[in-house]
């Protein structure tokens, strides 16, 4: 009797694991594994999806209008037709790679860098192709290096996550400009925000400059709004006709469209999150340092201490689950000796800095 058999690569693809909870625990769970907004949504965001939330008996436009306009006119983007909006940007991931890349093709990535382009594009059939980083970063000529006649897209995520470190803007710029035409350059920027509007604007022009570019963003991180699932991208017009060939007519519900909408435009609430992460990041990271765990500078809304083994950093994680405190093992990435502590409120930082404290002290 013949079996329902998978694709063979698909077979092949491990599943993104996320951050995950803590198992049995009871009370508060200090939850700094998935690098979410320690103030939440924004209330103006809040109060629309409950407008929004009497209306979703009616189906969203398939064209997203209203969203992709107010995003355009928030970040200076002239062309809102060259916007997409989607279930989270790890669907733009999926889709960019759906459109470019198939078995016998090359997706190219960093060392460290976000899980989601390995199982796209193991699940698309596609080789994977990672570039050495040193001291966390792999520079523009290692990535150019790489570079073959079957690669059809590169992913760089600048913040990177886990690691939190950036390629600077004219380095970026050397990238873009030495890719061989056949690549597609996708920058990733779900953490933008929290390097400077500078940066978001330099981000967005990269997309101007040449038409091999894309960059993506998400209301995941910065938005506070990671459970409804909505992320964007800013493209080239000939890369936005062949993705609309495959987007769902529906890809983002009416809650996260109400919610989008107005947190885009709450720059009050997307100020006190910026400065709340800049100034606990240096805090965080001079706290670590100063434990003897060194921890790289980042530019997201994270850290990365080294434990310095892996049987450490483990120990520490244990350590830190018993005090109902919840940080992301980093192993998969392939960094074993080293723990992602996203950025959280004043009191959650300050807790989980003295149980490190305590771990070092006996550790
Ligand atoms: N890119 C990067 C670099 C990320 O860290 C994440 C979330 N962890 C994503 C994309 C996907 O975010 P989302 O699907 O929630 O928009």
């Amino acid at each position: 009797m013949t079996r329902i058999q998978p694709l063979p690569h698909i077979a092949l693809t491990k599943p993104y694991v996320p951050g995950g909870k803590l198992k049995g625990s009871t009370g508060h769970v200090i939850m700094l594994a998935s690098n979410e907004n320690p103030f939440g949504p924004s209330p103006k965001a809040v109060e629309a999806m409950k407008a929004a939330a009497e209306e979703v008996h009616i189906y969203p436009d398939p064209e997203y209008r209203a969203l992709r306009e107010t995003i355009a006119e928030a970040t200076g983007i002239a062309e809102a037709s060259r916007i997409v909006v989607s279930s989270g940007s790890d669907e733009i991931i999926h889709l960019l790679t759906q459109c470019y890349a198939g078995p016998g093709d090359e997706i190219l990535f960093t060392e460290h860098a976000f899980s989601m382009y390995r199982v796209s594009a193991l699940s698309h059939g596609a080789e994977t192709v990672t570039v050495p980083e040193t001291d966390l970063t792999a520079g523009a000529n290692a990535i150019l290096g790489a570079v073959t006649d079957k690669t059809k897209i590169l992913f760089l995520a600048n913040p990177n996550n886990p690691t939190g470190t950036m390629m600077k803007v004219e380095d970026l710029e050397r990238l873009q400009d030495s890719l061989p035409p056949h690549v597609l350059f996708v920058v990733d920027g779900a953490y933008a925000e929290y390097v400077s509007p500078d940066y978001e604007a330099q981000i967005r022009d990269l997309v101007d400059r040449r038409a091999n570019t894309v960059m993506m963003r998400t209301f995941s991180k910065i938005h506070g709004l990671a459970a409804m699932r909505l992320g964007w991208a800013y493209m080239p017009d000939e890369i936005m006709q062949t993705f609309q060939r495959i987007r769902g007519p529906f890809n983002v519900n009416g809650l996260a469209v109400a919610a989008g909408m107005a947190s885009i435009q709450d720059e009050e609430f997307l100020t006190k999150s910026r400065e709340h992460n800049a100034e606990w990041r240096t805090k965080m990271m001079d706290a670590l340092n100063a434990m003897g765990l060194p921890t790289p500078p980042s530019h997201a809304n994270f850290v990365l201490p080294d434990f310095g083994s892996s049987e450490r950093a483990d120990a520490a994680n244990e350590f830190l689950k018993t005090r109902n405190i919840l940080v992301r093992a980093v192993g998969g990435y392939g960094l074993p000796t080293r723990l992602r502590i996203s950025v959280g409120s004043a009191e959650d930082n300050e807790t989980v800095l003295a149980a490190l404290r305590e771990f070092t002290a006996s550790h």
